[in-house]
């Protein structure tokens, strides 16, 4: 069956790119409408934000592998225009600094994991990304990255609740991020970014 990875995706001319891509039109066509809809709730109760980066080729992630900016050589959810970064914008700039709780809050709202929790808020996470966001569950990323599994238009990770737990529980399988701010008990796999 045909998905927006392999019918647009994998056909776009910036497949490859190194450059960083911030276009929204490869985000596959749910997650971008929710993305959208995050930037502008976010407007209206008064903060700036912006798509910092969309789609990620392989080779953009080989480059930031070998700069230390990330702790994943091989593609994330990215890749498959499912996730999304999103900064502040501040004085015309891209921002990571301050808070970004009202990010976590707005994509749990309209059914995005928010990389600040992974979907699992009541448990200490080893790794944490507060400018992500994405339309799947941590326990679904292997299959997505297999080619077995693709959320079809409807699909809400909050309801996966099967792989929500899983995600939940799932002891770390790689070494906690450096960059991570907190420590202690690893419980998600740091397959992300
Ligand atoms: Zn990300």
């Amino acid at each position: 069956m045909e998905t927006f990875y392999t019918g647009v995706i994998a056909h776009d001319p910036r497949f490859a790119s190194v450059a960083r891509v911030a276009d929204p039109s490869l985000l596959e066509p749910t997650t971008r409408q929710l993305v959208e809809s995050i930037v502008s709730a976010a407007h209206q109760i008064g903060i700036e934000i912006m798509i910092y980066e969309t789609y990620r080729s392989q080779n953009r992630q080989q480059e930031l592998f070998n700069h230390g900016a990330t702790k994943l050589r091989t593609v994330g959810v990215h890749h498959y225009g499912l996730a999304c970064d999103i900064v502040r914008v501040v004085s015309g700039e891209p921002s990571w600094k301050g808070d970004f709780s009202f990010l976590g809050h707005l994509a749990q709202s309209c059914g995005l994991i928010w990389g600040g929790d992974w979907g699992a808020s009541n448990i200490k996470h080893s790794f944490i990304d507060s400018v992500h966001v994405q339309r799947c569950t941590v326990a679904r990323q292997g299959d997505l990255f297999a080619g077995k599994w693709y959320p079809d238009e409807t699909y809400n990770p909050y309801d996966d609740t099967q792989h929500l737990f899983a995600a939940a529980t799932a002891p770390a399988v790689k070494p906690v991020a450096k960059a991570a701010a907190s420590s202690g008990e690893s419980s998600t796999s740091n397959k992300v970014s």
